[in-house]
């Protein structure tokens, strides 16, 4: 069986290496070569364009930053619906609209292909060890078909309905993921400021009711460490946060904590911390209590 996988980052490239360990044969491509030529490194194969690839493949997968790229990925006069083979499976790992989903699967079904949208969450721990949850929406029987490959990336995958659930289902991760990001960075820049060690707050949280997985990712993974290079850079969280809000938007619900922790996002977007990891929402509470941290 032939795999492409589009977008070699953060995620994308341990979950290709993944299926590369698996046995299949996969094509990677990504935007900055760079990041295929570490692909190739591990047994990936690159080189063949995107249209050469359409042509061959049993099943392309993506895991792309932005809608827009994911739009341009699919839908472009150079993608994979415009160029692709019947019979193709497609399916998508990056957090886009439920629309931007329902839009892709038509198209792909006009062009006799199938489109799962298949969002992750686990972060790049759980990328690399093959850990991640996967949210899928899309017909029952295409689900069953790309099974075996998804389990080569993640463990608990979930089938959630038709094509856009799944996306449905991890922009509500991404609202708590948010808002928990915020609470944790809240917490610990109080900490500082009354001088409480964060080290001592953290064991006594993980065995109270404010613990929660994100706050002991942020800790132990980065905030502890003075290292804040992204495993999920905060402009993608900001990303999934306007598409939460848009969601709901659309269907007239509520949002107030997490309009406002978009706002906070946003700002701190402007104040350049967008590309560091979304745990530095805590050098940016930090910054807003002039209380700068020493980073590596
Ligand atoms: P990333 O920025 O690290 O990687 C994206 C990769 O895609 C980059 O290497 C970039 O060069 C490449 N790319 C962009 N446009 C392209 C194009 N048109 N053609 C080919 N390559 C292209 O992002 P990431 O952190 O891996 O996230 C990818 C997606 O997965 C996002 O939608 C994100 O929200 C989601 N996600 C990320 C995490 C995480 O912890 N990082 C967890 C769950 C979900």
């Amino acid at each position: 069986m032939k795999l492409v996988f589009i977008g070699l980052g953060n995620m994308g490239l341990p979950m290709a290496r993944n299926l590369v360990k698996a046995g299949y044969e996969v094509y990677g491509i990504n935007r900055s070569r760079g990041r295929e030529a570490v692909f190739a490194e591990s047994g990936g194969k690159v080189g063949l364009s995107l249209k050469e690839l359409a042509m061959q493949a049993d099943v392309i997968m993506t895991c792309l930053p932005m809608p827009s790229d994911v739009e341009q990925i699919y839908l472009g006069t150079e993608g994979i619906v415009a160029n692709g083979r019947n019979g193709l499976t497609l399916i998508d790992f990056s957090t886009v609209s439920p629309d931007l989903c329902v839009k892709i699967s038509s198209a792909a079904e006009q062009a006799g292909m199938d489109f799962l949208d298949a969002p992750v969450s686990g972060g790049t721990v759980g990328a690399e060890q093959a850990t991640l949850s996967i949210m899928v929406g899309g017909s029952r029987q295409v689900y069953e078909r790309a099974l075996p490959v998804m389990e080569k990336v993640g463990k608990n995958i979930y089938h959630v309905g038709e094509v856009g659930n799944g996306t449905v289902v991890k922009l509500l991760n991404q609202l708590m993921v948010g808002i928990h990001t915020q609470a944790a960075s809240e917490a610990m820049t109080l900490a500082d400021k009354m001088n409480l060690p964060k080290d001592m707050l953290h064991r006594i949280l993980s065995n109270s009711f404010a613990q929660s997985r994100i706050y002991d990712r942020h800790y132990t993974q980065f905030v502890e460490k003075g290292e804040f290079q992204a495993g999920f850079a905060l402009n993608l969280l900001h990303k999934d946060l306007v598409l939460v809000k848009k969601m709901a938007d659309d269907i007239g619900a509520a949002l107030p904590i997490g309009t406002h922790v978009e706002q906070l996002i946003d700002t701190a977007k402007v104040k350049g911390f967008g590309e560091k990891d979304m745990s530095g929402m805590y050098l940016y509470m930090s910054e807003i209590n002039g209380q700068r941290q020493v980073t590596k």
